[in-house]
């Protein structure tokens, strides 16, 4: 129901209602949801950001001729970011998030391409581990993905077959640090001398962990080079909003030099209005959320930075030991740090048990604890997925208690499996030609009715998602979508 927005309401009553709609989220503190929150667990930092955002609502970012005070702000910011990632003559932007620095890092390199190189059907070369935003980036400014499989055993992209992958029509090459799916450091310098010796860009995306390596190999934690200052990487992207600790809408794209930046801005004065010069997507730009980023920087500092990335360190090495004792747990891959994948096995193939680990997941949350189902692709298996920030620490005990009787509950369960006709059904539907009914069959019969609203189980959701060819699978995921957001 569309509410009538008519009727003023008392402050008061407005806030007690955002209050208790916020009673159904997920918390964001204390340290049991394991994706999408970051959580310092440092006193006053909540409230000096909230601060520092109200001194700023109201000031345009569009124009620092008129508010200097922006600028000096993401200098700042964009500073630290460069001098922190090895950026000696880097210039940079400050961008609403992660998948902006990302859509802006493609378009930078598809113009360069196109104005250096006289590219006009532009490829992007990524690992298949590559964040999802790449593919959305390729999608919005007209450039094919070319895929490379990562490897099988690591999970980190691998070097040659990236190599091979270039093509006098490769725009970009990308590889991550880290992966977000599993957290693990692909081999940039390979990377970036194979792209760098055929006159091709390299974006390494620390979107992740490019506030966290750096104060890693502070606390003595090995980590390969991954930063600009690797010979042939010419843009970064690293978000404040992860562990910077900055509330959302907070990220740096930072470029070799300002040469290469100038193909990110978009310069207009062919209309009767005021002449444009936007470098990022947005026109009117919220100054409030670099105000709060910038403050968040300074009021921790770097060494409370470093201190935080021990914490960090000190949840993943205890979960890491934990989950690798508990039986029928595999870890995926070799995780840098901050983010664990790992996944159940079945029966005495060994075998991930798809079923096994939704239970879990399942199992997991009625328990409070939110971990984040990843579906297999690619033949790498689904897994469960976790962030970790410093307020993890006092959890992971009490984590790996949970985990161990969810795990017992969850075998005690008779196996989720998808309907086999819904699954022939599923396999003979054209994702493009999909009408309303056959969508809302498809919905209804995952448990989805259409209404937004989620089952308390996902399990049978997510086991049919699984087994769905990927372009059904993101028509169904995009109807759905559409349906929670219908007024
Ligand atoms: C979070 C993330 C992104 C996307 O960033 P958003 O801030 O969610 O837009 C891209 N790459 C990696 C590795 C990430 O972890």
């Amino acid at each position: 129901m569309p509410t009538d927005p008519a009727p003023a309401v008392p402050a008061a009553d407005v806030l007690a209602e955002l209050g208790a709609l916020r009673g159904a989220d997920a918390p964001t503190r204390g340290g049991r949801t394991f994706a999408y929150v970051y959580d310092a667990g440092l006193e006053g930092l909540d409230e000096l950001a909230a601060a520092a955002y109200s001194a700023y609502a109201s000031v345009n970012g569009l124009d620092p001729t008129v508010f200097p005070s922006v600028a000096r702000l993401e200098n700042d910011v964009v500073g630290a970011a460069a001098s922190l990632l090895g950026g000696s003559g880097a210039q940079g932007t400050f961008t609403s998030g992660g998948t902006e620095s990302i859509l802006l890092a493609v378009k930078t390199a598809r113009d360069h391409a196109k104005a250096e190189r006289g590219v006009t059907g532009p490829q992007l070369v990524l690992p298949s581990t590559a964040h999802a935003a790449f593919h959305k980036a390729a999608a919005y400014l007209g450039l094919e993905p070319v895929v490379v499989p990562v490897d099988r055993s690591t999970y980190r992209a691998d070097a040659t077959a990236m190599a091979a992958a270039i093509t006098p029509d490769t725009a970009l090459v990308v590889a991550s640090a880290p992966s977000y799916a599993h957290g693990v450091i692909d081999p940039v310098p390979e990377i970036a001398a194979a792209a760098a010796e055929r006159g091709v860009l390299c974006h390494v995306d620390a979107c992740i962990g490019g506030w966290l390596l750096p104060h890693l190999r502070r606390v003595g934690q090995e980590i390969p080079p991954f930063d600009l200052s690797v010979p042939g990487v010419t843009s970064l992207s690293v978000d404040l909003h992860k562990y910077g600790y900055a509330d959302k809408g907070a990220s740096v794209v930072l470029y070799r030099d300002a040469g290469l930046r100038r193909h990110q801005y978009f310069a207009h004065a062919g209309w009767p209005g005021y002449p444009v010069v936007n470098p990022t997507v947005q026109g009117t730009k919220p100054a409030g959320l670099l105000a709060q980023a910038w403050a968040v920087l300074r009021y921790v500092g770097e060494d409370g930075y470093t201190a935080l990335a021990a914490r960090v360190a000190e949840a993943s090495g205890r979960l890491l030991a934990g989950l690798r004792a508990t039986a029928g747990v595999r870890v995926l891959g070799d995780p840098s740090a901050g983010l664990v994948a790992f996944t159940v096995v079945d029966g005495p193939d060994g075998e991930p048990g798809l079923s096994l680990l939704l239970h879990l997941a399942d199992e997991m949350r009625e328990r409070g604890w939110y971990l984040q189902p990843q579906l297999s692709f690619d033949g790498l298996p689904p897994n469960l997925h976790l962030t970790l920030t410093p307020a993890t620490v006092g959890q992971v005990d009490a984590l790996l208690t949970d985990l161990d009787t969810a795990l017992h509950a969850a075998r005690a369960l008779p196996p989720v499996a998808v309907d086999p006709a819904l699954a022939e059904l599923a396999a003979g539907l054209d994702p493009s030609k999909l009408g309303p009914d056959e969508i809302e069959a498809v919905l209804a019969f995952a448990g989805l009715t259409g209404d937004g609203g989620l089952p308390a189980r996902m399990a049978p959701v997510l086991i049919l998602l699984d087994a769905l060819p990927g372009p059904l699978k993101e028509r169904l995921l995009a109807e759905f979508v559409g349906s929670v957001f219908r007024i």
